[in-house]
């Protein structure tokens, strides 16, 4: 893909840039298609931990018992993965940062540490819209990838158009647990919108319409 001023992905600068949005707001979506048009990973705390559950790690069993209540993993679990992880080789050129931070605690650790954060892109969609969306979520098993029974099908139903995977709903997908997931969005991560915008680094997208969409404008935001 060109960008517009005729850079192709490669030569645009790296991006370290966090994703801030609440869960189903398509952050997972996005985050897929800007890891492959910036050529930087994405790292996805939610991910992290689902694969160490499927796992069966020390660490999984720690997380099942939160994430399945729909609850936060405690913060000081979450900052040593984010920190291990995010200085790893393949994040040098940049990254996307997927789940984290998700509270003031975890935003000030990271901006008090010698992690480097250039952007923070909020996609912004209303709750009536979200709780429809993550009713429909399915995601595959193997790699993650997400996909919905009316907006995202995959080509075959029930198995991954990546790696042909099972496609399962998620155990926090169920409808009591997506209520009280959005109720600590906005009670504990959306403050962190003024965090960020206090500090300029906020960018902000309306992700209502659709996927394609949506990445256009965010990169067009990002380009600015
Ligand atoms: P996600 O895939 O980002 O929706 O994350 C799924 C679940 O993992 C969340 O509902 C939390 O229980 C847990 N989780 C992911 N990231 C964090 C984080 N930064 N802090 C605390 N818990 C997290």
């Amino acid at each position: 893909m060109l960008w517009h001023d005729g850079r192709t992905e490669r030569q645009v600068l790296t991006l370290k840039l966090i994703l801030l949005a609440a869960p189903g707001a398509g952050k997972g979506t996005q985050a897929e298609n800007l890891s492959k048009h910036f050529g930087i990973p994405t790292i996805s705390t939610g991910a992290i931990l689902r694969k160490n559950i499927a796992e069966g790690t020390e660490l999984g069993s720690i997380a099942k018992k939160y994430i399945d209540d729909g609850k936060f993993v405690p913060d000081e679990v979450m900052i040593d993965i984010v920190r291990k992880r995010l200085h790893e080789d393949d994040c040098k050129g940049g990254f996307i940062l997927d789940g984290f931070p998700r509270n003031l605690a975890q935003a000030d650790v990271l901006d008090k540490s010698d992690i480097e954060i250039d952007k923070v892109l909020t996609i912004e969609v209303d709750d009536e819209t979200i709780i429809e969306r993550l009713s429909g979520r399915l995601e595959c098993e193997e790699c993650g990838t997400t996909y919905h029974t009316v907006y995202r099908k995959p080509k075959k139903e029930g198995v991954c158009d990546n790696c042909g995977g099972k496609l399962i709903v998620r155990a926090d997908d169920k409808p009591e647990i997506i209520k009280s997931r959005l109720a600590t969005y906005h009670s504990q991560t959306e403050p962190l919108k003024e965090f960020y915008r206090a500090k300029g680094m906020l960018v902000t997208v309306i992700g209502q319409n659709g996927i394609e969409k949506t990445t256009e404008k965010v990169l067009e935001a990002l380009e600015n």
